[in-house]
């Protein structure tokens, strides 16, 4: 339920109508927006919404059908933008983050951020926790990886994110990382979103392999229901009929979500097309469907990859994609960082 308060309603006003709905047993998160505040009632009492309507300052007060509330545009209608220590994502900024699928070595991290910061990248990638299909595949270095990925972006003052597997590893990576990514295969866990509703760090959430817009969404709203405001949704490809790429690229998610959702919405065409050359024609098409920004696998020396070397990038070929981008983002009238 949102309830509207007038434009004139002063902070006591509005801290009433907080008290009202807490005691009866919901919890409030508030969204200030230029004309007027908007108090967002979530829980699972029952309450009569003439109770609230008749208080001091409210304007209205309209139940939400939708099963998503805090993650809508009608709660908060403006789009969020999340600034990750400067970067950032949302709105009218594109936010750039790339790096290789996962931490081999120091050296492997130091060689690809010294080439992406002096492109002009601002956020490292690089999983130590791997989610991998086999369980003999190489499961990634742990925090001995998160370690590498620190040091290695403080070295190029850069910020990381890295994926971040289960509830356990919550307070290991606030240690190391800046934004933690839910990968695909995670986005339903939902203790895991729970938790990180917990955290006041931003969040990157992927879509999982076969999830409807209103399912990835949903996951968002436990985050947000949590308390955390800063999840920056990452559509990633899904699974559809079709061998030759890895997955489908769902670029009509990207307008279809923005309409619903305040929140940014960034691509990642590295996992979406699982090819090298198919990641500079769908990044360019992401950035120009309105995408928020993007996450790029780039490796200093692909075909030695432990994993994921046929859909990273050379550094070479990813400055290349990143000037024309940068180059689009001027004709879209937008802040590309
Ligand atoms: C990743 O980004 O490293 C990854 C495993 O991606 P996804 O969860 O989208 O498969
Ligand atoms: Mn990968």
């Amino acid at each position: 339920m949102l309830i509207v308060m007038q434009p004139n309603a002063g902070e006591e006003k509005i801290q009433k109508v907080i008290d009202f709905i807490k005691q009866k047993g919901f919890d409030a998160h508030i969204s200030k927006g230029a004309d007027h505040t908007v108090i967002g009632a979530v829980g699972r009492k029952v309450i009569d919404k003439r109770d609230i309507e008749l208080l001091d300052g409210v304007k209205e007060v309209i139940r939400i059908s939708s099963p998503y509330k805090l993650v809508s545009r009608v709660f908060k209608p403006t789009d969020t933008i999340i600034d990750v220590k400067g970067v950032k994502f949302g709105g009218d900024h594109i936010g750039m983050i790339a790096g290789p699928c996962t931490v081999e070595t120091y050296e492997q991290m130091d060689e690809t951020a010294k080439k992406l910061k002096s492109y002009g990248v601002k956020v490292l990638r690089g999983g130590a926790f791997k989610p991998r299909t086999s369980p003999y595949a190489f499961q990634g270095l742990g925090e001995e990886g998160l370690k590498i990925l620190r040091e290695v972006a403080d070295k190029y003052d850069m910020v990381v994110t890295s994926e971040v597997m289960e509830v356990a590893q919550i307070p290991m990576f606030l240690k190391y990382v800046d934004i933690l990514q839910v990968g695909a295969r995670n986005m339903q866990n939902f203790n895991l979103l729970k938790s990180l509703g917990e955290v006041r760090k931003p969040i990157l959430l992927k879509r999982g392999l076969s999830a409807t817009i209103e399912e990835w969404l949903m996951s968002a709203e436990y985050i947000m229901a949590g308390g955390n405001r800063e999840v920056i949704l990452c559509e990633r490809g899904i699974r559809t009929f079709e061998h030759i790429t890895r997955n489908t690229l769902d670029i009509s998610a990207i307008p279809v979500v923005q309409k619903i959702s305040h929140l940014p919405v960034v691509v990642d065409p590295s996992h979406a097309t699982g090819l090298r050359d198919k990641v500079a024609p769908m990044s360019k098409a992401s950035i120009a469907a309105g995408a928020n920004g993007l996450i790029i696998e780039v490796h200093n020396s692909p075909e030695t990859a432990v994993c994921d070397g046929a859909q990273s990038l050379y550094p070479e070929q990813f400055k290349e994609l990143y000037d024309e981008l940068k180059a689009l983002a001027v004709v879209l009238k937008k802040e590309f960082n």
